[in-house]
């Protein structure tokens, strides 16, 4: 059976976990070992690119990479018998990155910075491997992970690069890196923050995984987000729908794209934590039968912007929600959530990119009200439209907290509500206190 294991930053954040993921991935036999950069890197990377876009500003890349070469120079020391390969590509990689105030010009040449942090830490890892005496392999996620013209995956020639270049037979270990792939043009591009995840989802999908693992550093998806929220528990068991709605609206352990891929093509996910290997974590999969609880778990997303519309040109009217639609679908600007009236329409975004261009065009329908700074909080459970008392268990838990729109009955799985995002941290707790009394077991 192939598998395919996504190691994050924090997983191969230091020299001591890249050890307890070579362990790893040695005793589960993995096919192909999808990589993040050490964390911190893109991050980093990142704003070594805000500081060449913004012109001179040798001093401060100058600092960032230097703090770059130390952390890698340590990993590589602790890691490594023979450093001189590793040492060359770090100093050849990070010479070229310091003098991106020089040579920066464009998008293009910032995205093939940014890759650099997945590139040098699959080779590091990679050569770990092979002084220990494994038949590793390091492939160049570039050539075969590739996007379309109209920048979505190319999953057709990702299933024939790979399957190319992949034997499942024999006992290679097939190291490569997450979030970097090349766009139609050639150019190396990327699949968005956190894309690792997707890239794995996609490598398991182009190869008929019969699992992918996602490894980081909790014991898989937890009710709420840990970060904010105290008493979470692990969901030991997770419908694709259910992962994905999460994914989307906020859980940040795994990328929103992540789930399609696999969910299509039946493959189960597993989320694991690296820190913890014994743990169970959580398995995400067809669940055929529902578990008995009614709220599963909950999500938030913050930067939202609402966009209102008041029309009376929309009484008694139709095609005049095809119309304001047709306006988003222009600026290429997905819509989350929606509410209706007979007079009005509330939308939200989190791409504002476009939001001047769309609020001129809106403008000939009616009236339009832009509010920033809010946050989506969408609860997942079994919400069949014939249980009663759903909707009002979730309202009651957060009745001293202004809610801005609610969008309910849309599935059978999931009810948002929009709040301003200063009210989050309250919101999501008194969620966590009121709908799931294992937090308090
Ligand atoms: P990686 O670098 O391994 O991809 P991420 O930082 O992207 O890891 O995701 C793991 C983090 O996601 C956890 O450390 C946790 O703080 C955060 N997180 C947010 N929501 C959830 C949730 N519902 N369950 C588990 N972790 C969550
Ligand atoms: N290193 C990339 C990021 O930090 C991709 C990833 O970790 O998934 O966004
Ligand atoms: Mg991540």
């Amino acid at each position: 059976m192939v598998t395919v294991l996504k190691f994050g930053g924090t997983s191969v954040g230091s020299a001591a976990n890249m050890r307890r993921v070579a362990e790893i991935i040695t005793a589960r036999k993995a096919t192909v070992t999808v990589l993040s950069a050490m964390s911190g890197t893109t991050d980093a990377l990142m704003s070594i690119c805000a500081a060449a876009r913004r012109g001179d500003q040798r001093e401060q890349i100058a600092e960032t990479v230097a703090a770059l070469r130390a952390k890698y120079t340590e990993c590589i020391n602790d890691l490594l018998r023979d450093r001189q390969a590793a040492m060359e590509l770090l100093h050849g990689a990070l010479d070229k990155i310091g003098d991106a105030a020089a040579w920066y010009r464009s998008e293009v040449s910032e995205k093939l910075l940014i890759a650099q942090g997945e590139l040098l830490t699959s080779a590091i890892f990679t050569m770990l491997l092979r002084e220990a005496g494994h038949d590793a392999v390091l492939l160049h996620a570039p050539d075969f992970m590739v996007k379309t013209a109209d920048g979505r995956v190319d999953m057709q020639a990702i299933q024939k690069k790979l399957s190319a270049a992949v034997n499942p037979a024999g006992n290679t270990l097939y190291i490569t890196q997450g979030f970097v792939c090349t766009d139609a043009a050639g150019n190396i591009d990327n699949l968005g923050r956190g894309g690792s995840d997707y890239s794995a989802a996609l490598i398991g999908a182009a190869l008929g995984a019969g699992c992918v693992e996602i490894w980081t550093d909790i014991d898989g998806m937890h009710n709420n987000d840990p970060r904010y929220v105290s008493n979470t528990f692990p969901i030991r068991r997770m419908s694709f729908d259910e992962a994905a709605e999460l994914a989307y609206f906020g859980a940040k352990i795994l990328h929103p794209a992540a789930i399609q891929p696999c969910k299509d093509r039946g493959i189960p996910v597993l989320l694991k934590n690296t820190l913890d290997p014994s743990a169970e974590g959580t398995t995400i999969c067809d669940v055929k039968e529902p578990d008995g609880a009614t709220f599963h778990a909950v999500a938030a997303k913050d930067g939202i912007t609402v966009v209102r519309i008041y029309s009376t040109r929309m009484l008694m009217a139709y095609g005049f929600l095809r119309q304001v639609f047709e306006v988003f679908e222009r600026y290429r600007t997905p819509i989350d959530m929606i509410t209706t009236s007979e007079v009005a329409v509330s939308l939200t975004i989190d791409d504002e990119s476009h939001i001047a261009q769309i609020v001129g065009e809106l403008q000939e329908f009616g009236t339009i009200e832009v509010e920033r700074e809010n946050t989506i909080v969408c609860v997942v459970g079994n919400m069949e439209h014939s249980t009663s008392g759903v909707a009002a268990d979730i309202l009651a838990s957060v009745a001293q907290i202004p809610i801005k729109m609610i969008s309910y009955g849309a599935s059978h799985q999931s009810m948002a509500m929009l709040i301003a995002t200063q009210h989050k941290r309250p919101f999501l707790q008194n969620l966590n206190d009121h709908l799931f009394p294992l937090a308090h077991a």
